[in-house]
């Protein structure tokens, strides 16, 4: 029963539905800092944060973002290219992958209070994340994600979003996926493009827009106040997005982040960006997008087992409330 060997994370396929899941048993030592959240008033560096000391060196003028390696990574580049392994119904394969922590220099701040400049750079460094780790072997989905606050399951207070790069496009994008293909190939149009389209006509669900970027809560929202940014030009790949949209969208998702905030109490969120795989294959039917789901429901019994959320607050409401609030 002896392991001698390092053990890494592996995906396991559930025999009915055809889902990966990841068994990453390592993750289980993460630090846990929770109690400092709303303790400290002070933006020096934090005693004992694992990710202010990157900042105590002296970095180069104008670095404010640090990326590196997660200590207890999800995926892994060791854990081998193989193929699927394990039997029957018990089918597995290597995590492989990358998992990247993208540190904020900043102790005690959040995305929405941070510059426009930082916020900028900080999509910039998910431009150049991606293109460096979407180019590696056997890497087929680039995952992009920031969580704010415990709730949300951030476990270091200090502000950071996380890149995870690895070998399955997970099953619940493979749905929307798949639709947004069917109607490609019988419109020859867009599905995102003619939903925001009718949205922006509609205007009701609309909480903002400059001149790259929309930002509206879903008709079908999956969570009181949740907010979805897209391009307004159809584009299936964010990792091509330009300087101008780059600016575009820091201005638009900081504008979001206020608003939320000021309007919803502060709430923990997470907020992830919607991409085309990696795996060679093209996507013309795709449009690349940011989800941001604030925590103001707690998943329960019928949530998690009928995977259907039950909303307290109509998105046209959210979204009427969310325009009106000045940032
Ligand atoms: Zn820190
Ligand atoms: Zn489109």
């Amino acid at each position: 029963m002896s392991q001698k060997s390092k053990s890494f994370s592996e995906l396991r396929c559930d025999a009915v539905s055809g889902d990966w899941v990841v068994v990453a048993a390592g993750r289980g030592k993460r630090p846990d800092q929770f109690g400092l959240k709303r303790d400290v008033s002070s933006s020096t560096a934090k005693t004992g944060c694992p990710f202010c000391v990157f900042f105590d060196r002296s970095l180069p003028k104008g670095s404010g973002i640090v990326v590196v390696d997660n200590k207890y990574p999800a995926f892994s580049p060791d854990a081998g290219l193989g193929k699927a392994f394990g039997q029957g119904f018990f089918k597995k394969k290597p995590a492989l992958g990358f998992h990247e922590v993208v540190v904020l220099k900043k102790h005690d701040i959040q995305l929405a209070d941070v510059s426009l400049d930082e916020l900028k750079e900080l999509i910039g460094v998910y431009q150049e994340r991606y293109l460096i780790l979407s180019a590696k072997k056997g890497i087929k989905y680039v995952f992009i994600f920031h969580n704010q606050g415990p709730l949300a399951g951030a476990s270091i207070t200090h502000p950071h979003s996380q890149i995870i790069a690895n070998n399955v496009v997970d099953f619940g994008f493979l749905r929307p996926l798949k639709a947004s293909q069917a109607f490609y190939a019988k419109n020859k149009k867009c599905l995102y493009c003619q939903v925001v389209k009718a949205e922006m006509k509609n205007k009701e669900r609309i909480v903002d827009e400059n001149k790259s970027f929309v930002a509206l809560c879903p008709f079908a929202s999956k969570i009181s106040f949740e907010v979805m940014i897209f391009p307004k030009n159809h584009s299936p790949y964010f990792e091509r997005i330009s300087e101008e949209e780059k600016a575009d969208l820091a201005d638009i998702l900081k504008s979001v982040l206020i608003k939320i905030k000021k309007g919803v109490g502060d709430p923990d969120y997470n907020f992830f960006i919607r991409t085309s795989p990696c795996d060679k294959a093209s996507y013309p039917y795709f449009h690349w997008h940011l989800d941001i789901l604030p925590k103001t429901a707690i998943y329960a019994g019928f949530e998690l087992g009928a995977n259907m959320e039950i909303i307290t607050m109509a998105p046209e409401q959210a979204a009427e409330y969310l325009r009106k609030i000045k940032v």
